[in-house]
């Protein structure tokens, strides 16, 4: 049996003696307020198993790890229907970019740049009665942890700073691909970005999908073989944005991060983990988040290849 708390161990012992290079998100200035020495590592087994360490019991904001449990909702509920008003090719842009909504007719490359993200929102808004109750009940149970929540100072803060992503969701819904008012669409999006989970959390929270669209928690169906198949996909080329390509080379695990400074991969059948640190790279991921990784996946000899 593999010593992943060992592991992770060493991994942490090494990284964290590194300068944390990058810088905190600060267009969102209640995440400019977040310590950047932060740093903490879980795994959890789809056997039940988990390893910790560092910190991994303070919770951050999840900022566009949201991105999957919105899509993971909305693909259930609209199956193939989705892929009409959101593509599934990376974008080769950074997260924020508007540069390829004009040219392809607000249809925005895939479901987890914000222009797409803000696509499948919309979605939700389309045909839930309340949106944020009913997300806030899916993280819940799909990473077993009742008390989750939003941060509602960060929500507002990004709402006071929503104007590029206001800009993106005007611009869709002139070409009909947003359908509903943009402040009720912005009220939804900035809580999501909001939801606070720490590490454990984290990594809980993906274990439906390590567990291939079961949640293991309840085993109650979330998304089909297909789905989870499909939904990984897009994970391992769209999840990092115009980085989606260096992660997969370095990493070799579908994952998501967030401008928080959260990172969280996984192997299907075996494992997910969730790295917290929050200096970003230039394209909005945590540097020492995708370098623990890296060095996860080599030294337990496995990933998706
Ligand atoms: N809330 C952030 C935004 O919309 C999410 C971006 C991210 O985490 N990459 O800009």
């Amino acid at each position: 049996m593999m010593d992943y708390g060992k592991i992770i161990d060493a991994i942490y012992r090494d990284l964290n003696t590194w300068e944390r290079t990058g810088k905190v998100a600060d267009y969102i200035p209640a995440l400019a307020q977040v310590d950047p020495q932060h740093f903490g590592i879980s795994v959890q087994l789809l056997t039940g198993e988990s390893f910790h360490i560092g910190d991994t019991l303070k919770p951050f904001s999840i900022q566009s790890i949201s991105k999957v449990f919105t899509l993971a909702m909305v693909f259930h509920h609209l199956g193939e229907d989705l892929w009409k008003s959101v593509g599934r090719e990376p974008s080769g842009t950074p997260f924020n970019s508007l540069i390829q909504l004009e040219q392809e007719a607000g249809i925005p490359r895939n479901p987890m740049i914000n222009a797409g993200a803000l696509v499948v929102t919309d979605r939700l808004l389309d045909d839930w009665k309340n949106p944020k109750e009913e997300l806030l009940s899916f993280v819940r149970c799909v990473s077993g942890n009742p008390s989750l929540s939003y941060d509602f100072g960060v929500a507002n803060s990004e709402l006071a700073n929503s104007d590029r992503n206001r800009a993106l969701a005007h611009f869709m819904k002139s070409y009909g691909n947003i359908h509903n008012d943009v402040n009720d669409l912005m009220d939804v999006y900035c809580h999501q970005c909001s939801l606070q989970m720490n590490t454990r959390d984290l990594a809980k929270s993906f274990q439906f999908l390590v567990n291939r669209g079961v949640n293991p928690w309840t085993g109650n169906e979330l998304l089909t073989l297909s789905q989870a198949k499909r939904l990984g996909a897009v994970l391992m080329t769209c999840g990092f944005y115009d980085e989606s390509g260096d992660f997969a080379f370095r990493v070799g695990m579908p994952g998501k991060s967030g401008v928080g400074g959260g990172v969280v991969a996984y192997i299907p059948n075996v494992l997910s983990i969730a790295v917290w640190s929050p200096a970003l790279n230039p394209h909005g991921n945590s540097t020492l988040g995708i370098e623990a990784l890296e060095r996860f996946t080599t030294l337990i000899g496995n990933s998706v290849f």
